[in-house]
């Protein structure tokens, strides 16, 4: 029986920080045990948002897509590819724009939220109104069952969904509904305890070496009560134990929140300890990363054999949405 197929994808905004892999990344590496993945980076979402200032989005390919391998995702066992190398997801997103209501686009939670949020750029385009029909159409070329999402993204695959319905409500079923795979990954904070964020500044990447994860813990925040070291802290109310909670060892947790709470150890042996667990597991992703930017070419070949599978699989979609639509000449 053939394995569910599964679409996500990640826009190019740079090298990947500790959220990103918590947060999706670590998951996709598992999704491969057990569905038929594809995975593609965004590059064409970037500008709905980025259209004034495109220069980084090339060169933000190529990191992301060196932290992905890094971090296990198999290119023998998924395909890996740009969006703009498969121009099928264009032509779909013409189509599905034909039939998509904009008060659908209009209601979607996250355009007025971001519209009011990033007040450094006009997100007045059309293309960012509509980049909900380029996702539809991202994850319905690949005719994908399924895609990973956190709660809050819930409204935007229901969107999709509902574009799929109808379409095959117009025209037949073409589209299979893609159910949500939800992901509960924790938020992880970052240095300064808001959540780890690319524009706060606050984030340690899959790229940075030991020392400078070790340097980033040292001016990471801590429980305002630890002014001295005598002074007893709380590890419920410190960022830096929301970290030892994912990285470090039961054991070590315990023995860091007695010592924390009984000011039995400061802050510097508790950041090192954690420094320790989380170095064992991102120093493998880290040697990886660095082999693999030593073969320049090798990403670029990654990313041509991912393109070419999956142009053959859009396109066999996009066959059967030109015959529904009696645009089949
Ligand atoms: S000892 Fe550890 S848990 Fe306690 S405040 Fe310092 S860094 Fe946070």
């Amino acid at each position: 029986m053939p394995q569910p197929r599964v679409l996500s994808g990640m826009r190019p905004t740079g090298q990947l920080h500790l959220g990103n892999y918590q947060g999706a990344l670590q998951n996709w590496v598992g999704l491969q045990q057990s569905h038929e993945c594809f995975f593609c980076v965004v590059d064409w979402h970037a500008l709905t948002t980025d259209y004034q200032d495109p220069s980084a989005i090339v060169g933000n390919i190529r990191e992301v897509v060196l932290d992905w391998l890094a971090a296990g995702i198999d290119p023998e066992r998924s395909t890996v590819f740009v969006q703009s190398d498969v121009p099928a997801h264009a032509e779909l997103f013409l189509l599905l724009g034909m039939i998509t209501p904009t008060p659908w686009l209009q209601r979607n939670p996250t355009f007025k939220e971001m519209q009011e949020n990033l007040t450094d750029r006009d997100l007045s385009n059309y293309g960012f109104l509509g980049y909900p029909v380029l996702q539809a159409a991202d994850i319905l070329v690949y005719r994908a069952d399924t895609v990973p999402v956190g709660v809050d993204q819930l409204p935007h695959l229901e969107l999709s969904r509902e574009i799929a319905r109808r379409f095959n409500h117009f025209y037949g079923e073409v589209f299979p509904e893609p159910a949500a795979l939800l992901t509960g990954a924790p938020k992880l904070p970052g240095l300064d305890g808001r959540k780890m964020s690319k524009s706060y500044n606050n984030a340690i990447y899959l790229a940075d070496g030991e020392e400078i994860m070790r340097q980033k813990m040292a001016r990471a925040v801590t429980d305002t009560r630890r002014q001295r070291r005598s002074d007893p802290g709380e590890p419920d109310d410190c960022p830096v134990f929301d970290l030892h909670r994912v990285f470090s060892t039961a054991e070590t947790q315990v023995e860091m929140a007695a010592g924390c709470r009984s000011a039995g150890i400061g802050c510097f042996d508790c950041k090192a300890r954690l420094c320790d667990h989380m170095w064992e597991a991102l120093g493998p992703i880290y040697e990886r990363r660095m082999e693999m930017a030593r073969h320049p070419g090798r990403v670029a070949e990654i990313l041509a054999a991912g393109a070419e599978h999956a142009r053959q699989e859009a396109n066999l979609t996009m066959e059967r949405v030109r015959a529904a639509m009696q645009l089949a000449r």
